[in-house]
């Protein structure tokens, strides 16, 4: 087998720690290649650009940063810059968990998703803390479920969502697969005036919150494990499609 190629993304930017952390710690797996977007687009989720022209620039040997969201970043590196496909998608390292929900909002999640939907195995990977302590041990998860992905691949159409908590290595609990949590964030808008006495609003300043459901990606951060979940593309829901399809009073 050829050495296999693993294209990066995130969704904090090409500058940010968590990638650089992300790319050093898979680099023995095989040949890097960055495409990262030029700055934060945190919460941008699977957005494309269609409307400006997408400009990259290479920052240095195997790194280019892109002034598009996460998804864009894959796209142009899978179907146009690349010239081979990549073996593995990574997104990562995040600054912050993608847990439950936040899977619809992130850009991180959706870098990985770009993979999925190009047939590509893919990972999103995040470090439960904000602040980015311990990135090391989110390195250390990523390493061992990028290599397992690559020795054994993943069924078509999945994709794998990894948090991993801010704590040293060595307060692991181990590995957990969970399927997906629920987030509620809190109903607060922050309205405020702006100094010219404009009203303007606020969204996502305020905490959320989350029941820590056991067997679920929420539950098993709080219990220091690191939590892999494996994500489907088809967002169909079959049973209430079997059931909906006996319904007969949908008439024009
Ligand atoms: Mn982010």
């Amino acid at each position: 087998m050829s050495t296999p190629l693993i294209l990066l993304t995130n969704d904090d930017g090409i500058q940010a720690p968590g990638l650089r952390v992300l790319a050093e710690s898979l680099a023995p797996l095989g040949e890097i290649q960055v495409f990262a977007p030029d700055r934060e687009r945190s919460a941008v989720g699977h957005g494309i650009s269609l409307h400006h022209p997408l400009r990259v620039k290479q920052v240095r040997e195997g790194w280019h940063s892109v002034d598009g969201t996460p998804a864009d970043c894959v796209l142009l590196a899978v179907r146009s810059l690349l010239g081979r496909r990549p073996d593995l998608v990574v997104s990562g390292i995040n600054m912050g968990a993608n847990l439950g929900d936040d899977v619809t909002y992130s850009g991180t999640v959706a870098g990985a998703r770009e993979g999925m939907l190009l047939d590509i195995p893919a990972i999103a990977i995040s470090n439960v803390d904000y602040a980015g302590g311990h990135l090391e041990t989110s390195g250390a998860a990523a390493i061992a479920v990028a290599r397992f992905v690559l020795e054994h691949g993943l069924p078509k159409e999945t994709m794998l969502n990894v948090n991993v908590p801010g704590i040293p290595a060595d307060a692991i609990a181990g590995f957990a697969v969970t399927s997906m949590g629920r987030r509620y964030y809190d109903d607060e808008i922050i309205h405020r005036k702006d100094p010219r006495g404009r009203d303007y609003y606020w969204v996502g300043g305020s905490a959320e919150k989350h029941v820590p459901v056991p067997g679920t990606d929420i539950h098993a951060v709080a219990e220091n494990l690191v939590s892999v979940t494996p994500l489907q593309r088809d967002y169909t829901h079959h049973t209430v499609m079997a059931s909906l399809a006996g319904v007969s009073g949908w008439t024009l």
